[in-house]
């Protein structure tokens, strides 16, 4: 199996990872790879399919050249500060430089206890294998920065939750795996010097046009700043939430990481939440910006020793950067919005037009993701008006507003067709549906099952069109169907 390591982070200092070597595995199967990525990869994806890359996948075999690490983190948990989190139950094998010329770790998420599993047994169960596959791959399909999944397979073993589980292992594909939690971890051990390192290596890894300002902890502040905001512009985008955003689940990169109890909007509310363990709402939908900054705080303060001089200096810049936030946050979310609306220059009162659009949306108990698909057809041709009307409760809602969109596009000079086309490629058909999610996990887990899996993967791998023969699969559930919470299964 030739994975062509190039690792850098076990090249860290020791206190920075745990040296361990995944748990055997009783039945390595594969359940998927992911094959367009292992091209990207340079990996045999043939190969990976096999019986021999079920070892490698299940952490039987170590490829040629892996050394595989367990990271050290600490974080937040829904406030809370954990000083010793860690992966738990993922380990690095290594990093690989695709045919992109990026630089991506390649890592075992289930693959048996390490140093920081704490009370956890290391496993991963089927369900939330499956989940983090179709859902960060179809987030990497609509566009949104997201760690990948590379394959996933069952281990022929159990795993023990509240029920039974059939045990299994996600490859993760990630830019890296360096958390605002990371940068803690040595924050609270006041190890001013593995910050330097870990601060310089960080801004070296993903933001090298940023290197020689001759501050690497304030110049990777500002990019991780930048980065969360047009981040969390792009979730509310889709409609997705988080569900987890602790700091230790908030990749430095700016990609979106740690699929857990995660989920997308059906009817719009920002006050939407879904996972069962977030009783406050916390991370609610419409929360997540704020949230991203106050982890932003938290990123900030860490770095705190790095920042400047003395401290009074640096506590003003950190409060100046972590401000900058919102001003950032506004542009990117302002980005996002006018292009679902179809809007191709810049006007003031747009933000307006969106919120109040976002208002009956909320009133009217509307699905996101159906409005805005049908608002492109309505861009084409106003006789789409009365289908997109008839989904709001109160189809005047619909209306009033409408017109006012109308002679904000009149002041633009666009063809009908040609905005519809545009605005199709930011308003997807297809998102990961959260009724399909539990269906196919059901059908995998009780009947070994694929089938549904396989057609969630391969429909979501083009969310921008539409694919009639899988029209199910961009309907919202039945009322019967809703899913109202779902689970970390860790
Ligand atoms: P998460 O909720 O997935 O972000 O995980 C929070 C922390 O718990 C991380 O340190 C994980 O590595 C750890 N963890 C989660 N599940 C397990 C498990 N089954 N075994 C060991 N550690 C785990
Ligand atoms: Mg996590």
């Amino acid at each position: 199996m030739n994975f062509a390591f190039d690792n850098t982070y076990a090249r860290l200092p020791d206190r920075f990872h745990a040296r361990v070597s995944p748990a055997r595995v009783r039945e390595p199967r594969v359940v998927k790879v992911n094959r367009a990525l292992a091209e990207l990869l340079g990996l045999d994806a043939d190969r990976l399919a096999s019986a021999d890359g079920a070892q490698v996948l299940a952490g039987n075999t170590l490829p040629e050249g892996a050394e595989s690490i367990a990271l050290a983190y600490a974080g937040h948990q829904f406030g809370s500060f954990v000083s010793q989190l860690g992966d738990g139950r993922a380990i690095l094998l290594g990093e690989v430089v695709g045919k992109d010329g990026k630089r991506r770790d390649i890592q075992l998420k289930g693959a048996g206890r390490t140093p920081f599993s704490r009370g956890g047994d290391g496993r991963a169960a089927l369900g939330p294998v499956l989940r983090e596959y179709v859902v960060s791959e179809a987030m990497a399909a609509l566009g949104v920065p997201t760690t990948r999944a590379l394959a996933a397979v069952t281990t022929g073993e159990p795993v023990y939750r509240e029920e039974v589980l059939p045990g299994a292992v996600l490859t993760r594909v990630a830019a890296s795996h360096i958390r605002v939690g990371t940068f803690q971890f040595f924050a609270a051990r006041g190890d001013r010097e593995a910050l330097a390192t870990l601060a310089s290596y960080a801004l070296a890894r993903h933001y090298p046009e940023a290197v020689g300002s001759g501050n690497d902890a304030l110049a990777l502040l500002d990019r991780v700043i930048a980065a969360q905001a047009a981040l969390v512009a792009r979730w509310l985008g889709v409609g997705f939430v988080h569900g987890v955003m602790n700091t230790d689940n908030t990749s430095i990169s700016g990609e979106t990481i740690d699929y857990g109890p995660c989920a997308f909007l059906d009817e719009y509310d920002p006050e939407k939440k879904f996972s069962s363990i977030d009783r406050g709402g916390r991370y609610a939908f419409g929360n997540q910006p704020g949230i991203a900054q106050w982890n932003m705080a938290r990123l900030a303060e860490a770095l705190l020793p790095l920042l400047a001089g003395d401290e009074k200096e640096a506590v003003r810049v950190a409060t100046e950067r972590v401000q900058s936030f919102t001003g950032l946050f506004v542009e990117a979310h302002e980005r996002v919005l006018r292009a679902k609306l179809g809007l191709v220059r810049e006007e003031d009162e747009d933000l307006a037009l969106a919120a109040d659009l976002l208002d009956r949306l909320g009133s009217n108990r509307v699905d996101y993701t159906v409005f805005f698909r049908g608002l492109c057809a309505s861009a084409a041709d106003p006789a789409a008006d009365a289908q997109v009307a008839s989904l709001f409760e109160e189809p005047g809602a619909f209306r009033d507003w409408a017109e006012a969109w109308r002679r904000r596009l009149a002041r633009e000079d666009v063809a009908p067709e040609a905005r519809a086309s545009a605005m199709r490629g930011v308003n997807p058909a297809f998102i990961p549906r959260n009724h399909r999610i539990e269906e196919l996990i059901q059908a995998a887990v009780l009947r070994d099952d694929f089938g549904p899996f396989e057609a969630l993967v391969q429909v979501l791998s083009r969310p921008y069109d539409d694919q009639p023969e899988f029209a199910h699969l961009s309907e919202p559930p039945q009322p019967e169907e809703r899913v109202q919470y779902t689970f970390c299964g860790t």
